[in-house]
């Protein structure tokens, strides 16, 4: 079998989100229906080394994410998700999952972990609760658990979930890694999105299920450590960064191909256009060195990645209304290649608390003092 491991020196993770990117594409529109799932291109991630990628070069993989400035793990989330933002995003949960087990594991947890991730296991991580409470450790029976989680990607397909839940009577959340046999404890019957529809986005029950002391992962509320928590909202950005790119081009390519393209109108709403996908790029791209630098204070570096998903939601919005303006009413229409794209750009530019994350971006700000242009520079040490 062609599985090429990161072990090889000469392991081309851009090269493998390419190939990926461009077999999801034209694998997406079969997959966009309530109960799809991209699991010939997840098979694609595993075959191309990407699952094994983000394991630390020092524990077998590539260290995927570990070069200066995260530069590559940033521009393989946006090739994958130009691809396909259901795959991008069941990718950056691997990856959040990974880096996790990276961060907060002992070495056995890690080496266990790390040989899934290269043996093909899909990791996710699910932190979101519905609003009557979420998953509870009961320790008293055996320990196990109870409840759900919601909106959890790749429900009934990853296999290695990293989910959050709270002792009874406690507030802070503990990590579990929890195997997961396939089609477990998943329910997607309410999944019925009008976009990312192949992310398999559902809700899993773990009622009764045996927690084992190498669970666990971590100390509590390690989950919520910042600014890692917060600073890691650029990976999502970057999978946005390219969904945004994959709108623009396919109203680029409808200006061409109608002939429409030289109207002094179109020319001047594409040329927002490529001002607001540049914009994002170039937001991705510094988030992610700023978040995984180490050079600034906590506070400031989780104001900056506030700031940068905001800039990339804004850029995203803003393209999928020029594009739909630019395009017509044709670009409503099923089979058109703007419709599917437009439709998950819009609810996967959805994510949690946006304007809590300008204002306290600003409050941070306006602590701050000194001069605008000093604000995302080195710490003074
Ligand atoms: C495709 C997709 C896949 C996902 N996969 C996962 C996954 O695998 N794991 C996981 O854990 N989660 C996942 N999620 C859920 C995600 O992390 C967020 O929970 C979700 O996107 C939140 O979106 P929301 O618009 O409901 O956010 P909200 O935070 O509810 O924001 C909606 C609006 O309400 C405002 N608002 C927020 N809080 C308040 C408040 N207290 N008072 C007043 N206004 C408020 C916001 O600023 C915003 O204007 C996924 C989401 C999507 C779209």
């Amino acid at each position: 079998m062609d599985r090429r491991t990161p072990l090889d020196l000469a392991y081309d993770a851009l090269a493998a989100a390419r190939a990926v990117a461009e077999t999801a594409a034209a694998r997406a529109d079969a997959e966009d229906r309530d109960d799809g799932f991209p699991a010939a291109d997840v098979s694609d991630l595993a075959r191309l080394g990407l699952l094994a990628a983000p394991v630390p070069a020092a524990e077998g993989g590539a260290g995927l994410g570990e070069e200066p400035g995260s530069s590559k793990l940033a521009q393989v989330l946006r090739l994958v998700g130009y691809g396909s933002l259901a795959l991008g995003r069941l990718y950056e949960g691997h990856v959040n999952a990974i880096q996790l087990v990276a961060r907060y594991g002992h070495a056995s947890q890690r080496a266990r972990l790390f040989a899934d991730a290269s043996g093909g296991h899909l990791f996710g991580v699910w932190n979101t609760e519905p609003p009557e409470g979420g998953l509870t450790l009961d320790e008293a029976a055996g320990p196990t658990l109870r409840g759900v989680k919601t909106f959890a990607s790749g429900a009934g397909f990853v296999t290695r979930a990293l989910v959050t839940a709270r002792r009874a009577g406690q507030g802070d959340p503990l990590m579990l890694v929890l195997p997961l046999a396939p089609g477990e404890r998943a329910d997607l019957s309410a999944w019925r999105a009008q976009g990312m529809r192949a992310s398999a986005t559902g809700t899993v029950d773990f009622t009764g299920l045996p927690v084992a002391g190498d669970d666990l992962l971590g100390g509590p509320d390690d989950y919520h450590r910042q600014p890692a928590f917060s600073g890691g909202a650029w990976r999502f950005a970057a999978v946005q960064s390219g969904g945004i790119e994959a709108v623009f081009d396919a109203w680029r390519a409808h200006l061409a191909a109608s002939g429409r393209g030289s109207d002094p109108h179109q020319l001047a709403r594409l040329g927002d256009g490529a001002i607001a996908v540049e914009s994002a790029r170039l937001w991705v791209m510094r988030a992610a060195e700023i978040a995984t630098g180490a050079t600034l204070e906590p506070e400031r570096v989780v104001a900056y990645v506030n700031l940068a998903r905001l800039a990339v939601e804004r850029a995203g919005l803003d393209v999928l209304q020029l594009a739909q303006r630019s395009v017509g009413l044709q670009g409503f229409l099923r089979g058109h290649p703007l419709e599917r794209l437009s439709r998950d750009l819009a609810t996967y530019l959805r994510q949690p608390a946006p304007d809590r994350a300008l204002t306290t971006a600003a409050s941070e700000i306006l602590a701050a003092g000194g001069r605008a242009g000093d604000l995302w520079e080195r710490s003074a040490e």
